[in-house]
């Protein structure tokens, strides 16, 4: 079937609209109507070939929320006007280890990305969520509870999956002292879930304006980047720090901040490769690690959770017509604190 969509025709090209074609329904397939579909920093870094060689043209989208219209004759899990949702993946190889574990973003055979990515064949493109319909495998669709709205849900297919699963890997919870750098998309579901979760929170920025906001989403205390005696002060408070800035940070500075034991998870992914002083690491046992956004149960898991909590994301809903504004307001660190296109202006 045809659908309505944006896309990049080259690497930093302007997103302008098309048209692109989504297959007909499998027996395990679902047809999504997209209602919104958030902007994440990736969509810009793939779009602009940041990472890398990237598949052109390009329908870039992995924070989709929409209304199922259409299900596949075995499909068991949606019916028809359940809201569902998709995030980065929209099939795995569902047979190695990690993927049988619930793991399929550590898939080690293919995954299939939402977009910049190939279907199951390895072949045919993908194409993600800026656009009016997706079509998925049942597999690969999140269930949105009811009570959460389909714009301020959209961002945690990406943003609030990257967040919910460290914090929760890492255990925080009560007594644990997390720390979030960087006040975007997925700092700013940091901040509401790592509070949501019980844990001392403090939103690390290098923007002093955003101060009030970070207490606002609940972090219990704000430090300025650039406050060299503050930060100074805070060495050794922090059991666990999640670093989501889309750029290269002075890692040795914030390593410098946790404490005996502490870790320091990257989810943020500049290009460049990390620098970082082994004295770092051996003062106080600490670790740097890593994590990749969240297989599918956990982030149906994630979707329940902020529901039960009564919060999605806070969201700036846009027209389509406005994405490349709205990506350059991203770059600017000038977002509160997802945008969210509405779907029906495509
Ligand atoms: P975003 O909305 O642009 O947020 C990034 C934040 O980083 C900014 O709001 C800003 O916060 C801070 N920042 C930006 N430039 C900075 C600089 N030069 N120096 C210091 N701080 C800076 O982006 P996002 O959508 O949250 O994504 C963040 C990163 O995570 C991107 O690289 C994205 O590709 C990556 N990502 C990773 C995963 C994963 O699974 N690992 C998933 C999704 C996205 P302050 O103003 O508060 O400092
Ligand atoms: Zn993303
Ligand atoms: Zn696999």
């Amino acid at each position: 079937m045809k659908v309505s969509a944006y896309s990049a025709a080259s690497a930093g090209a302007s997103l302008e609209p098309t048209t692109i074609e989504r297959r007909d329904l499998r027996p395990h397939d679902i047809l999504i109507d997209i209602k919104f579909s958030g902007v994440c920093h990736s969509d810009i870094h793939q779009a602009r070939e940041e990472w890398g060689r990237a598949i052109f043209p390009m329908v870039p989208g992995h924070e989709i929320a929409g209304v199922v219209t259409e299900v596949g004759s075995a499909v068991t899990k949606f019916t028809v006007g359940d809201h569902a949702g998709v995030g980065c993946f929209v099939d795995s190889c569902r047979e190695c280890g990690n993927c049988t574990a619930g793991l399929e973003q550590y898939c080690q055979g293919h995954v299939s990305f939402t977009y910049n990515g190939r279907e199951a064949d390895q072949e045919t493109p993908t194409y993600g969520g800026y656009s009016t319909a997706i079509v998925v495998d049942e597999n690969y669709g999140l269930k949105i509870p009811a009570g959460l709205g389909l714009d301020v849900a959209a961002p945690l297919m990406c943003a609030g999956i990257t967040l919910y699963s460290p914090l929760h890997n890492w255990g925080a919870g009560p007594g644990v002292r997390v720390g979030i750098v960087g006040l975007g998309g997925l700092g700013h579901m940091g901040v509401k879930i790592a509070h949501a979760m019980g844990a001392e929170v403090t939103l690390i920025s290098h923007s002093p304006h955003k101060e009030a906001d970070a207490l606002r989403l609940g972090a219990d205390h704000f430090l300025l980047s650039s406050d060299t005696e503050a930060m100074k002060a805070a060495r050794y408070s922090f059991d666990l720090i999640i670093n989501t800035v889309s750029a290269n940070l002075d890692l040795d500075q914030y390593l410098s901040l946790l404490t005996l034991d502490g870790t320091m998870v990257m989810v943020g992914l500049p290009l460049d490769a990390l620098s970082v002083r082994t004295f770092s690491l051996t003062g106080a046992r600490r670790s740097l690690a890593g994590s990749n956004i969240g297989g599918i149960q956990e982030t149906q898991e994630m979707l329940d959770f902020c529901a039960e909590h009564g919060f999605g994301s806070d969201v700036e809903v846009i027209d389509a017509k406005d994405i490349d504004t709205a990506w350059e307001r991203v770059v600017n660190s000038d977002v509160k604190y997802r945008f969210v296109i509405d779907t029906s202006t495509i």
